[in-house]
Protein backbone atom coordinates (compact mmCIF):
# COMPACT_ATOMS: atom_id res chain seq x y z
CA UNK A 1 0.00 0.00 0.00
CA UNK A 2 1.11 3.57 -0.90
CA UNK A 3 -0.13 6.55 1.28
CA UNK A 4 -0.37 9.64 -0.36
CA UNK A 5 -1.64 12.87 0.97
CA UNK A 6 -4.11 15.16 -0.94
CA UNK A 7 -5.03 18.24 0.42
CA UNK A 8 -6.71 21.49 -0.77
CA UNK A 9 -4.89 24.32 -1.09
CA UNK A 10 -6.28 27.48 -2.65
CA UNK A 11 -3.34 30.07 -3.38
CA UNK A 12 0.30 30.55 -3.57
CA UNK A 13 0.41 32.11 0.10
CA UNK A 14 3.66 31.11 1.73
CA UNK A 15 2.73 30.43 5.42
CA UNK A 16 -0.60 28.13 4.42
CA UNK A 17 1.22 26.37 1.41
CA UNK A 18 4.08 25.77 4.31
CA UNK A 19 1.52 24.52 6.81
CA UNK A 20 0.00 21.97 4.11
CA UNK A 21 3.67 20.78 2.99
CA UNK A 22 5.08 19.96 6.33
CA UNK A 23 1.62 18.07 7.43
CA UNK A 24 1.49 16.27 4.62
CA UNK A 25 5.42 15.17 4.74
CA UNK A 26 4.64 13.95 7.94
CA UNK A 27 1.36 12.34 7.10
CA UNK A 28 3.52 10.16 4.47
CA UNK A 29 6.01 9.22 7.13
CA UNK A 30 8.59 11.22 6.55
CA UNK A 31 10.23 13.02 9.53
CA UNK A 32 11.49 16.57 8.69
CA UNK A 33 14.48 16.03 11.22
CA UNK A 34 15.57 14.00 8.43
CA UNK A 35 16.93 17.06 6.87
CA UNK A 36 19.55 17.62 9.64
CA UNK A 37 22.71 18.35 7.97
CA UNK A 38 21.11 16.92 4.60
CA UNK A 39 21.92 18.31 0.87
CA UNK A 40 18.51 18.33 -0.46
CA UNK A 41 18.07 18.89 -3.62
CA UNK A 42 14.54 20.68 -5.18
CA UNK A 43 13.61 19.82 -8.49
CA UNK A 44 11.18 22.34 -9.72
CA UNK A 45 9.54 22.04 -13.55
CA UNK A 46 11.55 25.10 -15.26
CA UNK A 47 10.36 23.59 -18.87
CA UNK A 48 11.36 27.80 -19.87
CA UNK A 49 11.69 30.89 -18.48
CA UNK A 50 8.20 32.06 -17.76
CA UNK A 51 6.06 33.89 -15.67
CA UNK A 52 4.72 31.73 -12.78
CA UNK A 53 0.84 33.11 -14.07
CA UNK A 54 1.32 31.10 -17.10
CA UNK A 55 1.10 27.78 -15.08
CA UNK A 56 4.28 26.05 -17.26
CA UNK A 57 6.79 26.32 -14.11
CA UNK A 58 6.62 25.11 -11.03
CA UNK A 59 5.35 28.40 -8.79
CA UNK A 60 8.43 30.00 -7.38
CA UNK A 61 6.52 30.39 -4.11
CA UNK A 62 5.76 26.35 -3.79
CA UNK A 63 9.58 26.41 -4.20
CA UNK A 64 10.07 28.85 -1.56
CA UNK A 65 7.79 27.33 1.16
CA UNK A 66 9.42 23.68 0.58
CA UNK A 67 12.70 25.11 0.74
CA UNK A 68 11.60 26.84 3.95
CA UNK A 69 10.67 23.42 5.38
CA UNK A 70 14.33 22.22 4.88
CA UNK A 71 16.19 25.47 5.83
CA UNK A 72 13.83 25.28 9.42
CA UNK A 73 14.69 21.71 9.86
CA UNK A 74 18.65 22.09 9.56
CA UNK A 75 19.01 20.73 5.90
CA UNK A 76 20.34 23.41 2.87
CA UNK A 77 18.32 23.19 -0.18
CA UNK A 78 19.95 23.19 -3.79
CA UNK A 79 17.94 23.95 -6.71
CA UNK A 80 18.72 21.15 -9.50
CA UNK A 81 17.26 21.73 -12.59
CA UNK A 82 17.91 22.12 -16.53
CA UNK A 83 16.06 23.57 -18.92
CA UNK A 84 16.03 22.28 -22.41
CA UNK A 85 17.03 25.21 -23.90
CA UNK A 86 17.67 28.30 -21.93
CA UNK A 87 20.33 28.35 -19.19
CA UNK A 88 18.78 27.76 -15.80
CA UNK A 89 20.28 31.75 -14.76
CA UNK A 90 17.81 33.42 -16.91
CA UNK A 91 15.34 30.90 -16.73
CA UNK A 92 15.12 31.48 -12.74
CA UNK A 93 15.37 35.31 -13.43
CA UNK A 94 12.39 35.23 -16.29
CA UNK A 95 10.74 33.17 -13.84
CA UNK A 96 10.99 35.72 -10.90
CA UNK A 97 12.57 32.80 -8.89
CA UNK A 98 15.11 35.48 -7.45
CA UNK A 99 13.36 36.78 -4.82
CA UNK A 100 12.91 33.38 -2.98
CA UNK A 101 16.10 32.03 -3.73
CA UNK A 102 17.33 34.74 -2.00
CA UNK A 103 15.15 34.91 0.91
CA UNK A 104 14.93 31.08 1.36
CA UNK A 105 19.16 31.19 1.29
CA UNK A 106 18.71 28.43 -1.90
CA UNK A 107 21.97 27.37 -3.52
CA UNK A 108 21.56 27.02 -7.22
CA UNK A 109 23.66 24.21 -8.61
CA UNK A 110 26.11 23.83 -11.48
CA UNK A 111 24.04 21.51 -13.90
CA UNK A 112 27.02 21.72 -16.48
CA UNK A 113 29.33 18.81 -15.52
CA UNK A 114 27.22 15.41 -16.02
CA UNK A 115 27.84 11.93 -15.06
CA UNK A 116 26.68 8.75 -15.85
CA UNK A 117 24.10 6.67 -13.75
CA UNK A 118 23.75 3.23 -14.78
CA UNK A 119 21.05 0.80 -13.00
CA UNK A 120 21.36 -2.64 -14.24
CA UNK A 121 17.77 -3.47 -13.32
CA UNK A 122 16.01 -1.21 -15.34
CA UNK A 123 13.92 -2.96 -17.95
CA UNK A 124 15.13 -1.41 -21.30
CA UNK A 125 17.29 1.93 -20.78
CA UNK A 126 19.86 1.33 -18.49
CA UNK A 127 22.38 4.06 -19.28
CA UNK A 128 21.41 8.00 -18.59
CA UNK A 129 23.63 10.55 -18.46
CA UNK A 130 22.57 13.15 -15.63
CA UNK A 131 23.52 16.05 -13.87
CA UNK A 132 26.67 15.10 -11.57
CA UNK A 133 25.32 17.84 -8.46
CA UNK A 134 22.35 14.90 -8.26
CA UNK A 135 25.34 12.38 -6.72
CA UNK A 136 26.15 15.02 -3.99
CA UNK A 137 22.51 15.29 -2.35
CA UNK A 138 21.20 13.30 0.34
CA UNK A 139 17.26 13.47 -0.73
CA UNK A 140 15.82 14.50 -4.11
CA UNK A 141 12.31 16.44 -3.44
CA UNK A 142 10.76 16.36 -6.92
CA UNK A 143 8.36 19.41 -7.25
CA UNK A 144 6.18 18.77 -10.33
CA UNK A 145 3.65 21.19 -12.16
CA UNK A 146 0.61 18.82 -12.84
CA UNK A 147 -0.29 20.02 -17.05
CA UNK A 148 -1.45 18.07 -19.51
CA UNK A 149 1.10 16.81 -21.90
CA UNK A 150 1.17 15.78 -25.78
CA UNK A 151 3.18 12.58 -25.33
CA UNK A 152 2.64 11.48 -22.45
CA UNK A 153 -1.37 12.52 -21.91
CA UNK A 154 -0.09 14.79 -18.13
CA UNK A 155 2.98 15.47 -17.35
CA UNK A 156 3.65 14.95 -13.36
CA UNK A 157 6.02 13.16 -10.75
CA UNK A 158 7.50 10.67 -12.99
CA UNK A 159 8.01 13.12 -16.05
CA UNK A 160 9.51 15.85 -14.05
CA UNK A 161 12.79 13.91 -13.34
CA UNK A 162 13.38 14.18 -17.20
CA UNK A 163 15.03 17.17 -16.09
CA UNK A 164 17.63 15.44 -14.55
CA UNK A 165 19.19 14.76 -17.94
CA UNK A 166 21.06 18.13 -18.97
CA UNK A 167 20.01 20.83 -21.72
CA UNK A 168 19.35 20.08 -25.48
CA UNK A 169 19.99 16.00 -24.75
CA UNK A 170 16.64 15.36 -23.64
CA UNK A 171 15.68 15.40 -27.29
CA UNK A 172 18.09 12.87 -27.85
CA UNK A 173 15.83 10.49 -25.66
CA UNK A 174 12.47 11.63 -28.08
CA UNK A 175 14.52 10.42 -30.96
CA UNK A 176 15.61 7.06 -28.96
CA UNK A 177 12.84 5.89 -27.33
CA UNK A 178 10.18 7.36 -30.17
CA UNK A 179 6.77 6.63 -29.72
CA UNK A 180 4.55 7.39 -26.33
CA UNK A 181 4.61 3.74 -25.01
CA UNK A 182 8.32 3.91 -25.32
CA UNK A 183 8.55 7.13 -23.93
CA UNK A 184 6.96 6.01 -21.20
CA UNK A 185 8.59 3.01 -20.68
CA UNK A 186 12.24 5.50 -20.52
CA UNK A 187 10.51 7.61 -18.37
CA UNK A 188 9.67 5.11 -15.31
CA UNK A 189 13.18 3.43 -16.24
CA UNK A 190 15.00 6.64 -15.35
CA UNK A 191 12.68 6.62 -12.10
CA UNK A 192 13.93 3.45 -11.29
CA UNK A 193 17.27 4.14 -11.58
CA UNK A 194 17.50 7.57 -9.85
CA UNK A 195 15.60 5.03 -6.79
CA UNK A 196 18.11 2.18 -6.74
CA UNK A 197 21.42 3.62 -9.45
CA UNK A 198 23.51 5.58 -7.28
CA UNK A 199 25.93 4.54 -4.84
CA UNK A 200 24.62 5.75 -2.14
CA UNK A 201 20.83 5.32 -2.19
CA UNK A 202 18.85 8.33 -1.79
CA UNK A 203 15.28 8.91 -0.69
CA UNK A 204 12.81 11.02 -2.94
CA UNK A 205 10.00 12.61 -2.38
CA UNK A 206 7.19 13.86 -4.66
CA UNK A 207 5.47 17.05 -3.94
CA UNK A 208 3.35 18.33 -6.49
CA UNK A 209 2.15 21.63 -7.32
CA UNK A 210 -1.89 21.12 -8.66
CA UNK A 211 -2.73 24.45 -7.56
CA UNK A 212 -3.03 26.15 -10.75
CA UNK A 213 -2.44 23.25 -13.17
CA UNK A 214 -2.66 23.47 -17.09
CA UNK A 215 -4.84 22.16 -19.62
CA UNK A 216 -5.76 21.57 -22.94
CA UNK A 217 -2.47 22.17 -25.16
CA UNK A 218 -0.11 21.81 -22.06
CA UNK A 219 2.99 21.70 -20.97
CA UNK A 220 3.81 24.99 -22.72
CA UNK A 221 2.96 27.86 -23.89
CA UNK A 222 -0.13 26.57 -25.35
CA UNK A 223 -1.26 25.21 -22.70
CA UNK A 224 -4.11 27.52 -20.37
CA UNK A 225 -3.92 27.52 -16.93
CA UNK A 226 -6.82 25.58 -14.66
CA UNK A 227 -7.54 25.78 -11.11
CA UNK A 228 -7.15 22.94 -9.26
CA UNK A 229 -6.40 24.18 -6.04
CA UNK A 230 -4.31 21.21 -4.67
CA UNK A 231 -1.63 20.09 -3.27
CA UNK A 232 -0.57 15.99 -3.34
CA UNK A 233 2.33 14.49 -1.51
CA UNK A 234 4.16 10.98 -1.70
CA UNK A 235 6.91 8.37 -2.28
CA UNK A 236 6.05 7.08 -5.12
CA UNK A 237 5.95 8.80 -8.61
CA UNK A 238 3.50 6.93 -9.74
CA UNK A 239 0.72 7.06 -6.75
CA UNK A 240 1.50 11.01 -6.88
CA UNK A 241 0.64 11.39 -10.51
CA UNK A 242 -2.47 8.71 -10.15
CA UNK A 243 -4.47 10.76 -7.45
CA UNK A 244 -3.34 13.39 -9.11
CA UNK A 245 -5.16 12.43 -12.92
CA UNK A 246 -8.01 11.11 -10.40
CA UNK A 247 -8.44 14.52 -8.80
CA UNK A 248 -8.58 16.29 -12.48
CA UNK A 249 -11.40 13.75 -13.54
CA UNK A 250 -8.69 11.94 -16.12
CA UNK A 251 -8.71 8.35 -17.32
CA UNK A 252 -5.50 7.09 -15.67
CA UNK A 253 -5.70 4.16 -18.32
CA UNK A 254 -4.80 6.51 -20.59
CA UNK A 255 -1.68 7.76 -18.85
CA UNK A 256 0.83 4.83 -19.84
CA UNK A 257 3.65 6.03 -16.99
CA UNK A 258 0.72 5.43 -14.37
CA UNK A 259 -0.41 1.81 -16.06
CA UNK A 260 3.25 0.89 -16.95
CA UNK A 261 3.95 1.64 -13.20
CA UNK A 262 1.50 -0.12 -11.75
CA UNK A 263 3.06 -3.00 -13.99
CA UNK A 264 6.48 -3.01 -12.81
CA UNK A 265 5.19 -1.98 -9.45
CA UNK A 266 7.23 1.05 -8.79
CA UNK A 267 5.74 2.14 -5.45
CA UNK A 268 2.36 0.76 -6.16
CA UNK A 269 0.63 -2.34 -8.04
CA UNK A 270 -2.55 -0.25 -8.28
CA UNK A 271 -5.21 2.32 -7.89
CA UNK A 272 -6.53 0.45 -5.46
CA UNK A 273 -3.43 -0.17 -3.43
CA UNK A 274 -3.29 3.97 -2.72
CA UNK A 275 -3.80 5.25 0.14
CA UNK A 276 -5.33 8.91 0.00
CA UNK A 277 -4.95 10.52 3.30
CA UNK A 278 -5.75 14.26 3.97
CA UNK A 279 -8.88 14.84 1.93
CA UNK A 280 -10.36 12.31 -0.42
CA UNK A 281 -10.24 12.52 -4.32
CA UNK A 282 -14.11 13.00 -4.39
CA UNK A 283 -13.85 16.00 -2.34
CA UNK A 284 -11.57 17.91 -4.47
CA UNK A 285 -12.41 16.50 -8.00
CA UNK A 286 -12.76 19.08 -10.87
CA UNK A 287 -14.95 17.66 -13.70
CA UNK A 288 -14.57 20.17 -15.90
CA UNK A 289 -10.94 20.01 -16.99
CA UNK A 290 -10.09 19.70 -20.40
CA UNK A 291 -7.21 17.11 -21.00
CA UNK A 292 -5.08 17.40 -24.61
CA UNK A 293 -6.25 17.26 -27.80
CA UNK A 294 -3.64 14.91 -29.34
CA UNK A 295 -4.70 11.67 -30.37
CA UNK A 296 -2.61 9.46 -28.71
CA UNK A 297 -1.67 6.35 -31.08
CA UNK A 298 0.03 4.48 -27.81
CA UNK A 299 -1.55 1.41 -28.07
CA UNK A 300 -0.13 0.50 -31.33
CA UNK A 301 3.10 0.85 -29.86
CA UNK A 302 6.90 1.30 -31.45
CA UNK A 303 7.15 -1.45 -33.70
CA UNK A 304 6.15 -1.64 -37.67
CA UNK A 305 3.90 -0.23 -38.99
CA UNK A 306 2.95 2.45 -36.08
CA UNK A 307 6.81 3.78 -36.47
CA UNK A 308 6.50 4.29 -40.18
CA UNK A 309 6.01 7.81 -42.05
CA UNK A 310 3.56 6.30 -43.56
CA UNK A 311 1.38 5.65 -40.40
CA UNK A 312 2.46 8.72 -38.95
CA UNK A 313 1.29 10.89 -41.73
CA UNK A 314 -1.92 9.07 -41.68
CA UNK A 315 -3.25 8.67 -38.14
CA UNK A 316 -1.37 11.41 -35.71
CA UNK A 317 -1.14 15.04 -35.68
CA UNK A 318 1.45 17.06 -37.34
CA UNK A 319 3.26 20.04 -36.32
CA UNK A 320 2.07 22.73 -38.30
CA UNK A 321 4.22 26.63 -37.61
CA UNK A 322 1.54 29.26 -38.32
CA UNK A 323 2.33 33.00 -40.27
CA UNK A 324 1.76 35.63 -38.12
CA UNK A 325 2.46 34.21 -34.58
CA UNK A 326 6.01 33.11 -35.75
CA UNK A 327 9.20 34.99 -35.17
CA UNK A 328 11.47 33.11 -37.12
CA UNK A 329 13.32 32.00 -33.61
CA UNK A 330 14.08 28.77 -34.58
CA UNK A 331 13.89 27.52 -31.39
CA UNK A 332 11.99 24.41 -33.12
CA UNK A 333 14.79 23.79 -35.20
CA UNK A 334 17.27 23.73 -32.35
CA UNK A 335 15.35 21.24 -30.38
CA UNK A 336 13.69 18.74 -33.15
CA UNK A 337 15.76 15.63 -32.71
CA UNK A 338 15.01 14.13 -35.62
CA UNK A 339 16.43 17.02 -37.96
CA UNK A 340 12.73 17.46 -39.35
CA UNK A 341 12.98 21.24 -39.47
CA UNK A 342 14.98 23.73 -42.24
CA UNK A 343 15.13 27.55 -42.83
CA UNK A 344 11.94 29.16 -43.81
CA UNK A 345 12.02 28.99 -47.83
CA UNK A 346 10.96 32.77 -48.40
CA UNK A 347 7.62 31.95 -49.30
CA UNK A 348 6.22 31.78 -46.56
CA UNK A 349 7.60 33.45 -42.84
CA UNK A 350 7.09 30.10 -40.89
CA UNK A 351 10.10 27.21 -41.00
CA UNK A 352 9.65 24.02 -43.55
CA UNK A 353 8.56 20.94 -41.83
CA UNK A 354 9.76 17.75 -43.01
CA UNK A 355 6.74 15.11 -42.39
CA UNK A 356 8.88 12.23 -43.29
CA UNK A 357 11.44 12.91 -40.74
CA UNK A 358 9.01 14.34 -38.11
CA UNK A 359 8.71 11.45 -35.32
CA UNK A 360 5.52 13.31 -33.98
CA UNK A 361 7.51 13.94 -30.18
CA UNK A 362 6.10 17.73 -30.05
CA UNK A 363 9.20 18.88 -28.06
CA UNK A 364 8.73 21.61 -30.96
CA UNK A 365 5.34 23.01 -30.06
CA UNK A 366 6.34 22.41 -26.40
CA UNK A 367 8.93 24.97 -26.56
CA UNK A 368 7.69 27.35 -28.87
CA UNK A 369 7.62 30.58 -27.32
CA UNK A 370 5.31 32.08 -29.49
CA UNK A 371 2.34 28.94 -29.24
CA UNK A 372 2.86 29.44 -32.99
CA UNK A 373 1.89 25.76 -33.96
CA UNK A 374 -0.53 24.07 -33.85
CA UNK A 375 -1.98 20.65 -34.61
CA UNK A 376 -3.56 19.54 -37.92
CA UNK A 377 -5.14 15.81 -37.89
CA UNK A 378 -3.23 13.17 -40.71
CA UNK A 379 -5.41 12.16 -43.51
CA UNK A 380 -7.09 9.09 -42.24
CA UNK A 381 -7.93 10.91 -38.91
CA UNK A 382 -9.94 12.79 -40.62
CA UNK A 383 -12.14 10.36 -42.16
CA UNK A 384 -12.03 8.48 -38.40
CA UNK A 385 -13.81 11.26 -37.10
CA UNK A 386 -15.99 11.94 -39.71
S1 LIG B 1 7.41 28.10 -34.94
FE1 LIG B 1 7.83 29.00 -32.92
S2 LIG B 1 9.82 28.17 -32.29
FE2 LIG B 1 9.61 27.82 -34.52
S3 LIG B 1 10.57 29.58 -35.47
FE3 LIG B 1 8.40 30.08 -35.28
S4 LIG B 1 8.22 31.15 -33.32
FE4 LIG B 1 10.21 30.14 -33.30
S1 LIG C 1 9.19 18.48 -36.14
FE1 LIG C 1 8.53 18.80 -34.03
S2 LIG C 1 7.28 16.99 -33.60
FE2 LIG C 1 8.47 16.52 -35.41
S3 LIG C 1 10.30 15.48 -34.65
FE3 LIG C 1 10.80 17.65 -34.83
S4 LIG C 1 10.38 18.50 -32.80
FE4 LIG C 1 9.38 16.51 -32.90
Amino acid sequence: MSRVFLSRCPDYDHGSMKKIIAGGLAGIGFDPREFRGKRVALKPNLLMPSKPERAIVTHPAFVGAVAGIVTENGGHPVIIESPAMTALAGTLKKSDYMDVIERQGIEVADVAETMVLFYKGSRRYKRFEISRALDGVDIIINLPKFKTHGITYVTGAVKNLFGTIPGLDKSKWHMKASTPADFSEFLLDLNEALLHGFEKRKRILHVMDAIVTQEKDGPGPSGTPKKIGAVIIGESSVAVDCVAVQVAGLDIEKVHTITGGFRRNLGVDSAENIEVIGEQIEALAVHDFIPTTHSFMTSFGARWPANTAFFKNMFTEKPVPEEGNCTLCYQCRIICPAGAIGDSDGKKKVPVYDYQKCIRCYCCKEICPKAAISLKRGRLQWVLAF
